[in-house]
């Protein structure tokens, strides 16, 4: 029987990043000044971000981007991650399909999110930076930012949507544990927030309120940067370890992949699984398919406009250029918090308009019901966020089956769902809704944003 699960070359992480914007025939359009409308350049970043963050938003020439030693040491702690081929699932669907899929769940923090949180800490320590602020909404990447900053030695400030602060304090510990400082947003410790809650006390928080609490601290404060964790162009640089890896062990399976899968919030795991795979379909001709599966009730992709629109709900970004559905945009309360953002990254963006790319929506219940099954097939409780990615390739599977097709599909496992199981109880005792949002509340978010007239 040929069942090897594992593929996992020893010692082979890769030692340069991806960077996708030097192979676009048709570049991302750059991140605009809200008042000017002129183009941004790297130095109008530098007063928030990390110079070299900075640098890397803009650069379309250099094709691959070394990483730094000490981001290499710090990889191999966990990587490389094991592509896995999932037989259990092959399996349970009766499917002759072949799925595979990248475990990014294997690191100490349990998602993604930490390749591009070690690399951001440490152009921070390089350049001086002793304090780093950011938001996080579910945890995962407030999460890995902790870590990240207690191994380069930085202080860490993270401002936690009050409501996932009170109702996930697991993840809450996990920083406090790391010891960074959280605090739940709206707080009474910046401008913003003490204007949202004077207005409105009993405010829950929302990623727009952490994003304006952070940048407002990193603003104001000396030594102090901003760090965010998806959607920039320097993120899903970093995330590019994981499909430089996979393109090996694919190899190494002596399979290449028909069909590319990966959940999608802001983009970060998408572009850090496809982009590799996506350079041979632009330089080569190949035909590979890449699909990104986002929520239903957060369908930018699928049922967003592409434009020019701001980052965060306040309106403090530079506007960046996606499909969105508008920065006012509020997505219902569901479970796979990481995927509630209301826009895409600029790439995906320019990828998605150039047919490169193709975009599903899947419904709450669906994603649990395939992350259940890929639970018991595959003996890994994935993150809802990675339920999204499942259900995609589950429906791909089930094609094939219905067509007769041996195709070979791998999907990103952006994380698992070990602290995520609050959700996990709610999907079983049947209390989750699918909710879909109307046309109609997409064009009033739309034309609120201004994005359409
Ligand atoms: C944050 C998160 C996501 C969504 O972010 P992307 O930038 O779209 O990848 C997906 N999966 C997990 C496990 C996450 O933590």
């Amino acid at each position: 029987m040929n069942t090897k699960r594992f593929i996992l070359p020893e010692n082979e992480i890769p030692r340069e990043w991806y960077n996708i914007q030097a192979d676009m025939v048709n570049k991302p359009l750059p991140p605009i000044h809200p008042a000017t409308r002129q183009p941004l350049k790297a130095e109008d970043l530098y007063p928030i971000f990390c110079k070299a963050c900075a640098d890397q938003e803009l650069n379309r020439s250099d094709r691959f981007i070394p990483i730094p030693d000490e981001v290499l040491e710090k990889y191999s702690y966990y990587r490389c991650t094991p592509l896995v081929r999932a037989y259990g699932l092959e399996k349970a669907l009766d499917t002759p399909a072949h799925i595979y899929f990248k475990n990014e769940s294997v690191n100490p923090l349990g998602s993604h999110k930490l390749n591009s949180a070690i690399a951001q800490a440490y152009y921070a320590k390089q350049e001086g930076v002793t304090n780093l602020t950011t938001e996080t909404g579910a945890g995962q990447w407030g999460a890995a930012m902790s870590y990240a900053c207690k191994i380069f030695g930085i202080e860490a400030a993270v401002y936690m949507v009050k409501i996932s602060y009170e109702q996930k304090p697991y993840r809450r510990s996990i920083m406090q544990t790391f010891g960074a400082q959280v605090t739940p947003s709206p707080s009474m410790s910046t401008k913003a927030g003490r204007k949202i809650l004077t207005e409105n006390p009993m405010h829950q928080g929302s990623l727009g309120t952490a994003i304006s609490e952070a940048v407002e601290l990193a603003m104001n404060t000396p030594g102090c940067k901003y760090v965010l964790g998806s959607v920039l162009n320097h993120v899903c640089l970093h995330q590019t370890v994981i499909g430089l890896e996979a393109e090996k062990q694919m190899e190494m399976a002596g399979e290449y992949p028909d069909t590319v899968i990966a959940c999608f919030g802001g983009g970060s795991n998408f572009c850090g699984l496809a982009m590799p795979f996506m350079r041979h379909k632009i330089l080569e001709g190949r035909k590979t398919r890449f699909i990104a599966a986002e929520p239903a009730s957060c369908p930018k992709l699928t049922k967003g406009v592409f434009g020019y629109d701001f980052g965060d709900e306040a309106g403090y970004t530079p506007l960046l250029a996606m499909f969105t559905l508008g920065h006012t945009f509020r997505p219902a309360n569901i479970h796979a918090g990481g995927l509630r953002y209301h826009g895409s990254g600029s790439i995906v963006a320019q990828l998605l308009r150039d047919g490169l790319m193709e975009a599903v929506d899947i419904k709450q219940n669906d994603s649990f019901k395939a992350g259940v099954l890929f639970a018991q097939t595959e003996g890994i409780i994935p993150a809802p966020e990675s339920c999204h990615a499942i259900a995609a390739t589950i429906n791909e599977a089930l094609r094939c089956k219905e067509a007769g097709e041996s195709k070979t599909i791998l999907f990103n496992l952006s994380g698992h769902g070990l602290v995520d199981m609050s959700a996990y109880n709610s999907y079983l005792a049947g209390d989750l809704v699918d909710a879909a949002v109307p046309d109609a509340d997409i064009a009033r978010y739309l034309k609120e944003s201004g994005i359409t007239e």
